[in-house]
């Protein structure tokens, strides 16, 4: 996995190897703001070697012959191995990202059932006869798409990793695949687990890299049939008109600025909590971040006042220290984008608690829970994906009033509403344009059901049968019963 002088190398072909300019880049730890490790630098040199070997897998290999039960027997074992080895990989999930170790053992379990859950698709998925003429057997064939290139973000490395990779797998694909720059770690250590699995070599290859110069090329590749992305609304449309030329296959999971409503008649400490837990787990850098706090106009003064002296308590920590509950931002940039909303903010509304570094860090990407209060929903704060530890707090009139600003918004990944009112809450659910609507909760994502969004918060579903179906192709067979020529001539 590392070379004589410590460096992360690429995997390619089932190969450990240095990148062929020798150039490497640094990995940083955001508590410390030191170097955690030096990892080779992929460009498109690198990548069309891992295309090639991934193309050769899909076409040649044993993979072509490979069965859905032998892939589900690796998965399984990739699943097993992920269990056994949680506790380093949260480790250096933690480490790398900044996020409290408690939350980074949650995401490598669900790593672990993200495997196990498409191990056991991997053998379900049928064709099918189509209904036509008794004289022909018509079939659906659902076969693998062919070399996908997946693209990861750096908020949930491994995760986000585990849910492309998992169902790509499953269906009989082959990959490229590149981490975010900013944490690679976990899927280099996850790698070291392929062939011991049973992944045969050039199956999945990773390359590590920036955007330019490592993402671009698997884009843009001609032997890549396909590319599955989580990450920036913005890099997303790059990606799919760089597609547009090979015709590519583009599933995208975007951005986001999701409404989190909250009717009066909601159960006050689930509704404080639930607004907090919303915007701050993962130090806001979420996709699916509740970034808009919609509160009916009756309790908004209390729950402004509620919410900024709960956030006062949010344990700020190093993130291995197990009580920590917000750890510092990804990285400096990220920290400066955080701090110059942060700064527009105050032009724009009203403070209620956090916006600046926390007292004690002088280290580290700290930044406290901040919330905003008295937003316009036309403000910047209220339009823009912050990605951090920011929260907007924007008073409704009425259920009409509330659907409508949580709706005004280019984005559409998820919302929530929080009502005891059955029949209000369900008349919001239908009537809020996103992907993903929570009831009294925030956040949960469950392997089994389907995660995507609407609007320019991207293109197709991960996770459950959804998931897999982003990665499958469906062939039309016709048999011909009748032994008469067709008789036309
Ligand atoms: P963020 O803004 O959260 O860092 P990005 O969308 O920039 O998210 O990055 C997500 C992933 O996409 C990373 O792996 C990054 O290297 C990669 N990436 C960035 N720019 C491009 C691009 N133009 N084409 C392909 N991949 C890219």
């Amino acid at each position: 996995m590392r070379s004589a002088q410590g460096v992360y190398q690429l995997y390619i072909d089932g190969k450990w190897v240095n990148s062929i300019s020798g150039d490497t880049f640094a990995v940083y730890d955001p508590a410390t703001e030191e170097v955690m490790a030096q990892v080779a630098e992929a460009s498109a040199a690198d990548i069309d070697l891992a295309v090639q070997a991934a193309r050769r897998a899909f076409d040649a290999g044993p993979w072509a012959k490979s069965t859905p039960f032998s892939r589900a027997h690796i998965l399984f074992k990739l699943a097993s191995k992920v269990r056994e080895q949680l506790a380093s990989l949260a480790e250096v999930e933690a480490i790398n990202t900044g996020k409290p170790i408690v939350e980074a053992e949650g995401d490598i379990d669900a790593v672990a059932e993200v495997f196990e859950y498409y191990g056991g698709l991997a053998t379900k998925i049928p064709g099918q006869v189509n209904p036509v003429s008794s004289d022909a057997l018509s079939l659906s064939l659902r076969e693998p798409i062919g070399v996908a290139g997946l693209i990861v973000p750096w908020n949930y490395p491994l995760l986000m990793a585990a849910w492309k990779l998992a169902p790509a797998l499953a269906a009989g694909c082959t990959c490229v695949l590149k981490p975010a720059e900013q944490t690679p770690l976990t899927t280099m250590m996850l790698a070291q687990w392929f062939e011991e699995a049973g992944l045969p070599a050039g199956v999945v290859n990773i390359v590590n890299g920036f955007g330019e110069s490592c993402g671009v090329p698997i884009v843009e590749h001609p032997s890549v049939d396909k590319i599955a992305f989580t990450g920036s609304t913005e890099v997303g449309k790059s990606i799919v008109k760089r597609a547009a030329d090979t015709l590519k296959r583009v599933t995208l999971e975007l951005g986001g600025k999701s409404p989190n409503i909250f009717f009066a008649d909601a159960d006050w400490e689930a509704s404080i909590d639930g607004a907090l837990f919303g915007v701050f787990i993962n130090q806001g850098e979420v996709c699916s971040a509740g970034s808009r706090i919609l509160v009916e106009k009756k309790i908004y003064s209390k729950f402004v006042e509620a919410m900024a002296e709960k956030a006062k308590t949010i344990r700020i920590g190093a993130p291995l220290d197990r009580a920590t509950k917000l750890g510092p931002v990804i990285s400096r940039d990220q920290y400066e984008r955080v701090n110059s909303y942060i700064a527009i903010g105050r032009g724009e509304a009203k403070l209620a608690s956090g916006g600046g570094r926390p007292k004690g860090f002088d280290k580290g990407y700290y930044i406290e829970p901040t919330i905003f209060y008295d937003v316009d929903n036309t403000a910047r704060i209220a339009r823009e994906e912050i990605f951090g530890p920011v929260a907007t707090v924007i008073p409704f009139d009425s259920e009409a009033d509330a659907i409508q600003i949580a709706n005004d918004t280019p984005y559409g990944l998820a919302a929530a509403v929080w009502s005891r009112d059955i029949y209000k809450a369900f008349r919001v659910v239908k009537s809020l344009r996103a992907g993903i609507v929570w009831v009294n909760h925030m956040q949960p994502t469950c392997v089994e059901a389907p995660w995507g969004g609407y609007k320019q918060s991207g293109i197709g579903r991960e996770l459950g049968p959804w998931g897999i179906e982003e990665y499958l192709e469906t062939k039309q067979v016709h048999i011909n019963l009748s032994e008469k020529p067709i008789g036309w001539y």
